[in-house]
């Protein structure tokens, strides 16, 4: 196993900017950028033991810099929605950046996926890594208190990627981290995602309004578009006339995920034909934002001269659930002086050999 760094570019304020490689023995190969902590490129076996790139992105630095969809990006302060971008804290009344319409998306205007983090490669048993540290000073983006974060992305001799997320705060502030990672498991640009079949350990989502925001209410998936407790194409059934597929514009709903414990339990299952690849997504966190890429329109150009189309890609971003500060009954996001934030999630890469 092994890391290598090499140069990425530069910022248009002049910072350095990195590109890690992380491979491991079976030839999986992670590559990491400490622009926005994103992940640039997955290289994953199919059942010939091809390798592809599974996930979206671009060939150079200033395909980040400019405006994109959260490719491959590590999302925070608070990842997803918080609505009218405003929120209640210890009796103190927070205005965030407003980015989506009249809503706080993704940590804001210039959210975590916008900054450069420090790194530092790491090894451990069967594992090689880099740690991304950033530290989110207190205002930024409208949150409180400065907020000392920092990421590990393993690659495991198991073909696993495994994220570990840590934070801690000088003042009472709302956290939820994410990754933001499109993926598309026939390899990325190939085409969109509907044939994949996708299973998710849920027995309920939290619908959302037409702004997107969920209406506190947690639902159960019984007899909806929104039932994956069982494999389904993301196709068969994203046309169908559902008032929350019209709100989301497909999928693009947080799923309450079933969890008998803190540790990580199983989340999704996503299995691609041609390639026959399979990945789960296992998690500590209590939600999980399915987004089928409905916003995507082939006006970026990515990696390889490829374009991505309508539901090229499809991001499983683990997470607590959106809104949570405004929303008394969903779990906790508040992280206090003295605490410590931490949570994990793995991707983890099969391929099917049978069948
Ligand atoms: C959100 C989508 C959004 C996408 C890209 C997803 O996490 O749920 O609504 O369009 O990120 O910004």
């Amino acid at each position: 196993m092994e890391i290598t760094r090499s140069a990425f570019g530069k910022t248009h304020d002049g910072q350095e900017v990195w590109l890690f490689t992380l491979q491991c023995d079976s030839g999986m190969k992670a590559i990491l950028t400490n622009y926005g902590a994103i992940l640039t490129s997955l290289y994953v076996a199919d059942r010939n033991g091809h390798f592809d790139d599974v996930v979206l992105g671009f060939p150079s630095l200033d395909g980040y810099l400019q405006k994109h969809p959260y490719f491959g990006a590590l999302v925070g302060r608070y990842s997803n929605r918080i609505g009218k971008g405003r929120f209640m804290l210890d009796g103190v009344e927070y205005k965030l950046a407003t980015n989506n319409g009249e809503n706080h998306l993704h940590g804001g205007i210039k959210g975590f996926d916008k900054v450069v983090w420090s790194a530092e490669p790491v090894e451990r048993d069967s594992a090689v890594g880099v740690k991304f540290s950033y530290l989110s000073k207190d205002g930024e983006e409208g949150y409180p208190g400065n907020l000392s974060c920092s990421v590990i992305y393993w690659l495991t001799s198991k073909n696993e990627l495994r994220i570990e997320y840590f934070a801690t705060v000088d003042k009472a502030t709302p956290v939820n981290l994410t990754n933001h990672s499109y993926f598309n498991l026939a390899g990325q640009g190939v085409g969109d995602i509907l044939n994949h079949q996708l299973e998710i350990f849920a027995e309920r989502f939290t619908p959302i309004d037409k702004g997107s925001i969920p209406n506190g209410e947690l639902r159960s998936v019984e007899d909806t578009s929104m039932d994956f407790r069982q494999p389904h194409t993301i196709g068969e059934r994203i046309n169908n006339h559902d008032e929350q597929l019209k709100f989301g514009r497909g999928y693009d709903h947080n799923w309450v995920l079933n969890r008998i414990s803190r540790s990580l339990t199983l989340a999704a299952k996503v299995y691609e034909p041609t390639s026959r690849r399979v990945m789960e997504v296992w998690t500590t966190e209590p939600g999980m934002q399915f987004y089928s890429g409905n916003f995507l329109d082939g006006s970026l150009a990515g990696k390889d001269g490829r374009v991505y189309k309508h539901r090229h890609g499809f991001c499983l971003e683990t997470q607590h659930f959106p809104d949570s500060p405004n929303k008394p009954d969903f779990p906790s996001t508040i992280l206090r002086p003295g605490e410590t934030y931490r949570t994990e999630t793995v991707y983890r890469f099969l391929s099917e050999t049978t069948g």
